[in-house]
Order: structure tokens, then C-alpha cells, then sequence
């Protein structure tokens, strides 16, 4: 059934480190081997061995309108004709700009970069520009990407293989990082009384990897409050919710406007792009219009750009947000009737298209009743979801994503599986 990417797994890791190109892939928390993947169209996604399963990975995020949509396709392919990157300006680069701005009120001008990682770095550099201050707050759970900075504490892939941070970070590099807890705001204040250094409090406005954590009410709209009265940059980091619960970025939901927000993810279509954006006086920091250095040859990419044209587009046309919130809630009403059916303790957190299990009885909150789960449990239920042809991303603490094209033939197949996956789990 796998014996194709067992052997491309072997093969694999003569010159890939442990055969991949990010660690998540290798399936180091669930065991077993990695499925390699040949191809894969709307819902469905293909391993090199023809096994079909329903995709709730989605590249982590970014086909929120499915693999391989027709108009998407289109504009890449007349982009790529034209030429593949120029080192110099396009429209297209004015039209993505446009749109985004458009979708985040608190943006007046935006950056294109190659990832989110990217993104983030620059937040950082540009924070610390704009207030002339050196520390950042961080919450334990959240990730912000591997820049040296922010890998603290950093939730899922890191989480997943128990490394406290990464070897090769200097001491120096995250001196000035400071660690809060999620939807605590006294752990905010608690820095915020104690250092008068603080140039921004990153967060991810729904914390989507230590498994998917919302934040309270009050929790959001204090912290947005308290840095606003400080002087500290409230940095939203939107890389996963970015376009996912509504056009748009979480802000609005949550009732809250971040100074400099970032993205990524969707907002490439399935290409690497990243991007950061705040208003006028905070983005007229960035070079050449003033003195924070910033660059990258490949950065606002043409056939990039023309992905994430077309998928944002695409997505506004089809507004699939309510859809995403109903089959949420079966998919979280499925994982708790088959949970209590097998005896399981099972928490669902979930926020429009993002979801995920927790196999544990609490509520969870932030990252250490996260980790608290029973992963044991989890793997049997992955490896048990896999056989039955649904393809979640191998982690407790990542969570699963839903696409536009989810059928409702696909929802029974996603039920069905669950029903038997979670019998395996007992
Ligand atoms: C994925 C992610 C990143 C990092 O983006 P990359 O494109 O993988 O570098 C940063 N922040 C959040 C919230 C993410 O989900």
C-alpha cells in the first residue's frame, strides 16, 4: 500500500536531512514512514503509491480554494509565458498589493517577501526601527517561523520533536525575547511593568500550532489595549489566518487592528510569498523610503503574484466562510459522538476553516494543558485516518484545514473515517 514511498523515504535520505525539506514532513511525532505525494486536484490529494485521500493538510494552509483551481492555473500559466522573475517591478505586484491593503484596514502599504518566516524577521526589524526599543514579548505556543529571535518556546514542529528551542540560537540572539502565556494578560503586564524596552508583542491571533488555541475575548481586546497604551507595536501575525475565517484577516473578527500585520500562506496560492504591512508611518521605515534595510531578488516573484491574484479572487468570489464554519461544526460534532461512543476524552477547539482534536479532557487554552494530551492516542488516530483515506497533518499541534471544495460526499468520507479511526485509538 506504501511500499513507493518507503522506498523514496530510504532512498531519500542519502542527501535530504532525514529525507526532507521541513521537519513536520517526516512524521517523527506519528512514526512510521512519510507518504510522498504525486499529485493532487481540488480535495483530493495523491501519494506516489495512487492511494487518494481527502486532503485536510492543504500545504498547511495555503489551497484554502483547493489544488489545482482552473483560474489559478490559468494565471500562472499565462505569467510563466511571459517570463518566470525580472528583478524589476510588475503590476501584478500593484494589483496584490491592492487587494491585501484592501482586506486589512490597518495596512496602508505592504511588502512582498518569500515566506512567512521572512515576513516575521522583518516585523521584527521594523519594530524595533520604528520604536527605537530592542526586546519582543512572545507567547509559549505560538510560532512565528525559525528566525533566531522568536525560536522560543515555539509550538508544534518544535514542540512535536521536544527540542526547547533550536541549537545554534546564541544566547545573545533571544536576550531580549520575552516569553507570556496565551490568554494570560498578566503574564503581559507582568513584562510590560518590568521592562521599559519592549518594542512589539507578537501573537497569532488564533494560535493554529499548538493545535488550534482562541484567544478570550477580553484576553485580545486588553492585550490590544495595554500595548496601544504603552507604546509597544501589537505585531498580528496572520500567516495562517490570513483569508482563512473571512476575507481578510482574524483582526476584524476579533474586534482588535494590529500595527504591523503579516502574512503568508494564502496569500501566495501555493507559492512562496510572505508579506508584511502596517500603516504609513510605520511602513515609511522600510528602505527606500526610509532607513530599515530590507530586500530580496526574488521578493514580490511575477507568477507568485499572479497565484495570489487569482486564489484571492477566486476566494472572494466564492465567500466560502459560512460553509467552512457548518462543515467545522460536523467534522467537531463527529470527533466528540465518535469519542464518547469508544470511551475517548476529547476536546475539539476549532475557528471557521481551522480545527483540531485534542486528546484530553480539559479545555484547552494555552500551550501547557496543549501538551498535555495523550499523543499516543493521537498517532493511532492519524495512522487510523490515513488508512481510511483522510490525510491530517501528522502532530497533535497542528491544525487540520479545511478547502472550498469540499463536498458532501467528501464530509460522509470524513465522518466515516473518523468513526473508524477513533474506534483504532481506544
Ligand atoms: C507557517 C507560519 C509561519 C512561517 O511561515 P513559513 O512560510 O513557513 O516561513 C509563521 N507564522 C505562522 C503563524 C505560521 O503558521
Amino acid at each position: 500500500m506504501n511500499t513507493k514511498s518507503k522506498e523514496l523515504y530510504k532512498e531519500g535520505q542519502k542527501h535530504l536531512v532525514g529525507a526532507v525539506n521541513s521537519p513536520v514532513r517526516a512524521f517523527n511525532s506519528v512514526g512510521g514512514n512519510p507518504l510522498f505525494m504525486e499529485r493532487a486536484k481540488g480535495s483530493k490529494i495523491y501519494d506516489v503509491d495512487g492511494n487518494e485521500y481527502i486532503d485536510l493538510v492543504l500545504s498547511y494552509g495555503p489551497m484554502i480554494i483547493g489544488h489545482g483551481n482552473e483560474s489559478v492555473l490559468k494565471a500562472v500559466q499565462h505569467q510563466v509565458e511571459k517570463g518566470f522573475t525580472f528583478g524589476a517591478s510588475t503590476e501584478n505586484e500593484i494589483i496584490l498589493a491592492e487587494m491585501v491593503c484592501n482586506a486589512f484596514p490597518g495596512m496602508d502599504k505592504v511588502r512582498f517577501v518569500n515566506s512567512g518566516t521572512e515576513a516575521i524577521l522583518s516585523a521584527i526589524r521594523l519594530a524595533r526601527a520604528y520604536t527605537g526599543k530592542n526586546h519582543i514579548v512572545k507567547f509559549a505556543g505560538c510560532y512565528h517561523g525559525h528566525s533566531d529571535a522568536l525560536l522560543v518556546a515555539a509550538g508544534s514542529g518544535l514542540a512535536t520533536l521536544s527540542i526547547p528551542g533550536s541549537a545554534g540560537v546564541p544566547n545573545d540572539a533571544v536576550k531580549n525575547t520575552l516569553i507570556a502565556e496565551y490568554n494570560n494578560i498578566d503574564s503581559v503586564k507582568k513584562h510590560i511593568a518590568e521592562c521599559d524596552d519592549i518594542a512589539a508583542v507578537f501573537i497569532e491571533p488564533i494560535a493554529g500550532n499548538m493545535g488550534v488555541v482562541i484567544p478570550s475575548d477580553e484576553f485580545i481586546k486588553e492585550l490590544r489595549e495595554i500595548t496601544k497604551q504603552a507604546g509597544i507595536l501589537l505585531v498580528v501575525d496572520e500567516v495562517m489566518t490570513g483569508f482563512r475565517s473571512k476575507f481578510g484577516g482574524a483582526q476584524e473578527l476579533l474586534g482588535i487592528e494590529a500595527d504591523i500585520t503579516c502574512l503568508g500562506k494564502v496569500v501566495g496560492g501555493g507559492f512562496p510569498v510572505g508579506a508584511y504591512g502596517a500603516r504609513n508611518e510605520i511602513m515609511n521605515m522600510v528602505s527606500p523610503l526610509g532607513p530599515m534595510y530590507q530586500a530580496g531578488t526574488l521578493s514580490g516573484n511575477p507568477v507568485a503574484m499572479a497565484a495570489g491574484i487569482s486564489t484571492l479572487s477566486e476566494l472572494k468570489a466564492q465567500n466560502p466562510y459560512d460553509k467552512f464554519n457548518a462543515q467545522a461544526e460536523t467534522i467537531e460534532k463527529a470527533l466528540l459522538a465518535a469519542a464518547e461512543t469508544n470511551g475517548i476524552d476529547l476536546t475539539v477547539n476549532r475557528f471557521g476553516s481551522m480545527i483540531n482534536p485534542f486528546f484530553s479532557a480539559k479545555k484547552i487554552t494555552n500551550f501547557t494543558e496543549a501538551q498535555e494530551c495523550d499523543t499516543d492516542k493521537f498517532t493511532k488516530f492519524f495512522w487510523g485516518l490515513i488508512e481510511n483515506g483522510v490525510y491530517i497533518p501528522p502532530s497533535q499541534f497542528e491544525a487540520w484545514f479545511l478547502c472550498s471544495v469540499l463536498s458532501n460526499e467528501d464530509m460522509n468520507k470524513i465522518v466515516a473515517a473518523i468513526n473508524k479511526a477513533m474506534a483504532l485509538a481506544k
